[in-house]
């Protein structure tokens, strides 16, 4: 009588299911998050009601309870959630659905056999939305909103550990507006900002969604391309070159345009972190502002 109203009261979901994977059990929890009432679902197949679950992980899971009386967890930060619970009941808008983290085990009779599993759930939204956010602002750049240094030296990594496991090539091209300092020299810092937020974004609007676009400090933009060659990163800086050439820029009536120099390079082999792929892309920015700017300097660097 006790645990019957604690199971109905505790801020958890539970279901237990027998080994057709019929409802058995369904607390008050669930009632409410799913909108299905314990009599629509006891003795019902789960699938009946939750179709999307008929899965192979999800059916392997319950045979592994079943077989070898495992416990089971199923993250948040793999799966999102096991049921989909809209998420109108919370304050937080960024999921579409409840997050959960669920865990699943073995229940077993007198006898010891195991003729029933549960499922388990807890609501994670708040967590994971805070954690969402937190990772927002950890890999943004606050001034133009494109991904700042940090994720840039991560993601660059990644790229070089896949180039080497898969050799899957990728390139990079290094940005540096030309004569910066003039601009907030000129019209002050704030035109300086104004330029870089507006720079950034028609860059990064300019590029395919696998692209990442980062800010490398200052006035320094670092494109990562994956799965691309060196011949098309050139053709890609050349059309950013271009876009940003022709832009007008507009702050306070003040019209003028501005004009960047760029470095592409392709990975290699003998490239082992992301410092050394940014120094040569670094070497062929130079050289570009060194022989006129405006222009961009790409080669398949040898380490
Ligand atoms: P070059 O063509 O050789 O690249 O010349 P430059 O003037 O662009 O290069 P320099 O390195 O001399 O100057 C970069 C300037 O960028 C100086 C610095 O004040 C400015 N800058 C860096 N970060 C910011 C920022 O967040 N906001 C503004 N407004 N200016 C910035
Ligand atoms: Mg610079
Ligand atoms: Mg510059």
């Amino acid at each position: 009588m006790i645990f019957a109203q604690i199971f109905d009261m505790i801020s958890v979901g539970i279901v237990v299911i027998d080994k057709e994977l019929n409802v058995e059990k369904w607390n008050r929890w669930m009632e409410t998050h799913s909108k299905i009432a314990s009599e629509n679902i006891i003795g019902h197949s789960i699938f009946e009601h939750f179709p999307q679950l008929e899965t192979k992980w999800f059916i392997r899971s319950c045979k592994s309870v079943f077989a070898f009386g495992n416990f089971l967890f199923f993250s948040q930060k793999l799966h999102g959630y096991i049921f989909p619970f809209m998420n109108s009941f919370t304050f937080c808008t960024e999921f579409s659905c409840m997050q959960q983290n669920a865990s699943m085990g073995p229940l077993r009779d007198e006898n010891n056999q195991i003729n029933h599993l549960y499922i388990m759930v807890n609501d994670v939204t708040e967590i994971a939305s805070y954690e969402k956010k937190l990772i927002e602002i950890n890999t943004r750049d606050p001034l133009t909103e494109v991904y700042n240094r940090r994720f840039l030296s991560n993601r660059l990594q990644e790229e070089i550990e896949r180039f080497k496991r898969y050799g899957r090539p990728f390139s990079i091209i290094l940005q540096d507006i030309d004569h910066f300092k003039k601009i907030n020299d000129t019209y002050g810092h704030i035109c300086g900002d104004f330029i870089l937020k507006k720079f950034a974004h028609l860059n990064s609007e300019r590029l395919r969604s696998v692209d990442i676009y980062t800010r490398y400090g200052g006035e320094e933009f670092c494109c990562i391309l994956p799965e691309t060659r060196l011949e098309s990163a050139y053709k890609l800086a050349e059309d950013l070159r271009v876009t940003i050439e022709k832009q007008l820029f507009e702050f306070e009536g003040n019209k003028f345009n501005i004009t960047m120099s760029q470095g592409a390079v392709e990975i290699t082999l003998g490239v082992s972190n992301a410092e050394q792929l940014l120094k040569s892309a670094d070497e062929l920015l130079y050289e570009a502002k060194n022989t006129g700017r405006n222009k961009i300097a790409a080669r398949i660097t040898e380490m």
